[in-house]
């Protein structure tokens, strides 16, 4: 069977939440959701968080609460899932990409640097940034904020692979650096809710504006409420909204997987390390891991060296899945789907991305792995290199 490259881990106590919600009363708009939302903001030492069906929806909010729209541009890592650049066009503004760092594949903060300075002369500086914090590892994000403040731009962090880890010792997500982060619970990411997401702020005002929009734009609120309540039944539309809300029977699965989060990255750093190890006389480079970050390790890369991977990069993909080993490749250049090169990228390439994209392979990595299976991916490794070198 074949090894996945993420799997959720799953425990006895986390299906009797759940069960236990499908007995009570509220299996949507319950208590789970808020005690849900306090876990994780307290988790992250953020003063609030709102909860939604996907971190998709999540980065939604947050670029509609910070005022994205038409008019508006929104750079991004070229190097992400396709919903950290897609959320920026839901809001009518325009997308644009900043090169990455080959060594992180993180967000590089010299090319940002020399974007920032060339727009500013342009004219047409970015409104909002979203870093993303690639297999877990936190962008640079002192220089982020450094730089948010010289050229006056807003900052949402895609921590969708991040949640446990850590920048300069505080958990991503306090947003010390930034306006708004976003966790996803997708199954294969750290902790799981089926799906689901969440965005979390030191703002009070951004969480009223998440979370009225989370809920149609809709308010029960009377500080928020512009007219005299007709009744007890009363409530406002106040502006355009969406249904991006999060069940309860996802929230208290959300809850009882909050209380293994450190373990899960805890699991995942030795299996790094054991990996670590056993790559160190390979023509395999891991993704480095910056030492102000503590990484959630939401997935293990390694890179080709550059001088064989034009050749056998697409051999090597092919050889481990058939020895069952389940590669991926994190990312696809974003600016490369057919949809973005027929929307303004056609012929767009940045160094970084096509260097990583070239050279980018993404491991099994998940808490359940066995020493069994780890040596199998490890053995399938030194094998197909000792194959494709030969
Ligand atoms: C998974 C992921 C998303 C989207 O998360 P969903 O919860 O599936 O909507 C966004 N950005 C990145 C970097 C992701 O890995």
């Amino acid at each position: 069977m074949m090894i996945p490259y993420g799997r959720q881990d799953i425990s006895a106590s986390d299906i009797a939440v759940v069960e236990e919600v499908l007995r009570s009363p509220n299996l949507t708009q319950g208590p789970a959701v808020p005690a849900f939302e306090a876990s994780v903001s307290e988790y992250c030492g953020a003063a609030a968080a709102v909860a939604t069906n996907s971190a998709t929806s999540a980065l939604h909010l947050a670029c509609l609460a910070l005022g994205v729209g038409p008019g508006d541009i929104v750079w991004t890592s070229p190097i992400s899932f396709v919903a950290s650049a897609n959320v920026a066009l839901y809001c009518g503004a325009d997308v644009d990409f900043v090169d990455i760092d080959v060594e992180t594949g993180n967000i590089s903060i010299e090319a940002l640097k020399t974007r920032l300075e060339d727009a500013a002369r342009s004219g047409n500086l970015p409104k909002v940034l979203i870093p993303v914090h690639l297999c877990g590892t936190s962008c640079d994000m002192r220089s982020i904020a450094s730089l948010s403040k010289q050229f006056g731009f807003k900052v949402i962090e895609d921590a969708s692979h991040a949640i446990g880890g850590k920048y300069l010792s505080q958990p991503v997500g306090s947003c010390r650096y930034s306006d708004i982060t976003v966790f996803s619970f997708h199954p294969v990411k750290i902790i799981t809710t089926g799906e689901g997401g969440i965005a979390v702020t030191n703002s009070g005002d951004l969480a009223v504006r998440m979370r009225r929009l989370r809920s149609h734009g809709i308010t029960r609120e009377p500080a928020e409420v512009t007219n005299d309540p007709d009744g007890d039944w009363y409530y406002e539309q106040l502006e355009l909204g969406f249904n991006y809300r999060m069940t309860d029977m996802q929230a208290a699965l959300g809850i009882s997987q909050m209380e293994r989060l450190d373990e899960f990255v805890q699991k995942r750093h030795e299996i790094a390390e054991w990996y670590d190890s056993q790559f160190v006389d390979l023509s395999i480079e891991p993704l480095s891991r910056p030492a102000d970050s503590y990484s959630a390790l939401h997935l293990y890369v390694v890179l080709l060296s550059p001088e064989i991977a034009r050749d056998v990069h697409r051999k090597v993909f092919k050889i481990l899945r058939e020895k069952q080993i389940g590669v991926n490749l994190h990312y696809i250049p974003i600016y490369r789907q057919p949809y973005y090169r027929q929307n303004g990228f056609d012929g767009y390439s940045l160094t970084g991305a096509e260097d990583y994209y070239r050279r980018a392979i993404s491991i099994p990595m998940f808490p359940g792995l066995s020493a069994e299976n780890l040596e199998t991916v490890a053995d399938a490794l030194r094998s197909v290199l000792s194959e494709v070198e030969a």
